[in-house]
């Protein structure tokens, strides 16, 4: 069985690995299909917070093939996703049903336990999802990207009828896009410097997308109001003083994509002059899992026009160069195990 393995700052390497024995409480899961995601890239980019020598892959899709013992509800043959947090089930978080801020908040398959870039992962049953018959692997896949997206607008205090501006077309800004969209948006606007990104972003249900140097095109276009809300999905200096420049007076700025530590804000003062919201996002809990889960079972998300690239577990090293490098083209890059 071969497996990808994190081995640092831009290493990523293939290597052989045992297929894995299941614990009471366990179920073995045989991989279909794994998604990239920006977090990988970014600790590919910066050699962490990943631990090295951990097989990576947290965003994936499989059919049940083995039971433990003390599993109950689970059955061989079922298609499934997995919420790979691992939370500690003991912390005030866990116990108030916010395990994405339990103290053990970057533990995760993937990322501190070994993921699912291989044949077959082993995994506790509770982090398993069914997934309903007419959801593909692919949405399987992805629901955990989806599931950021729908923490983040019911966060936002999203409210039917008002107006967004997403900045970042990835795959997180068009998650975004299509639940607003679902949410009863009124007009949703984009800022994205890649011109296939923006297409895609207008064919997912943006209204209509700009290069982030005319986010003054937005406010003109909002009676030279602002958006009610701006989800900025890239989370550098620049994005964030464009999200205070662009919003509406009274507005909520929800930071979703923020991985830097420090950045620098020229006009700060818009925030209490203008009576401007930030609020930040991380991750998701287990009943979010599931509302993304329906989402793609009613058929109110397409995840297919945001998949650019199906690989072989064998060009996964290859394409961590690409997605290293922006910016570029791809968008979701699924590994086929099929
Ligand atoms: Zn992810
Ligand atoms: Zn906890």
């Amino acid at each position: 069985m071969k497996v990808a393995i994190f081995e640092g700052k831009e290493q990523i390497v293939i290597k052989d690995g045992v297929k894995p024995e299941i614990k009471s409480d366990e179920v073995l899961i045989q991989v279909k299909k794994v998604a990239i995601c920006g977090s990988d890239v970014g600790s590919y980019e910066s050699g962490g917070p990943y631990l090295p020598g951990k097989i990576i892959g947290h965003e994936f899709s499989g059919i049940l093939v083995e039971i433990g013992e003390d599993v109950k509800k689970l059955k061989e043959g079922m298609k499934v996703t997995v919420n790979p947090q691992i939370p500690c089930y003991e912390c005030y978080y866990c116990l108030h049903d916010q395990e994405n801020m339990c103290k053990l908040q970057n533990f995760a398959y993937g990322t501190t336990e070994n993921g699912a870039m291989r044949e077959f992962i082993n995994v506790k049953a509770e982090r398993i999802h069914v997934l309903p018959d007419n959801v593909t692997y692919e949405e399987g896949a992805t629901v955990e990207p989806l599931s950021v997206a729908v923490y983040a607008v019911q966060q936002s205090g999203f409210q039917l009828g008002q107006n967004a501006a997403v900045i970042g077309a990835g795959p997180i800004g068009l998650m975004i896009i299509q639940v607003l969209r679902s949410a009863g948006a009124n007009k949703i606007y984009v800022l994205e410097p890649v011109e296939s990104k923006q297409k895609i972003a207008m064919d997912l249900g943006a209204d209509k997308a700009f290069l982030p140097k005319a986010w003054n095109k937005i406010v003109r276009l909002t009676d030279r109001l602002g958006p009610d809300h701006v989800y900025d999905c890239v989370g550098l200096s620049s994005t964030f003083t464009t999200a205070l420049q662009l919003i509406k007076k009274g507005g909520n700025i929800t930071l979703i994509g923020l991985h830097a530590s420090t950045i620098e804000v020229n006009n700060i003062l818009l925030m209490t002059t203008n009576n401007i919201s930030v609020r930040g996002v991380y991750g998701y809990n287990q009943d979010i899992y599931k509302t993304a889960i329906n989402l793609y079972a009613q058929k109110k998300i397409r995840v297919d026009p945001m998949i650019t690239n199906r690989i072989r577990l064998e060009q996964v090293p290859e394409i961590f160069k690409v997605l290293g490098n922006p910016p570029h083209d791809e968008l979701k890059v699924i590994v086929d195990f099929e």
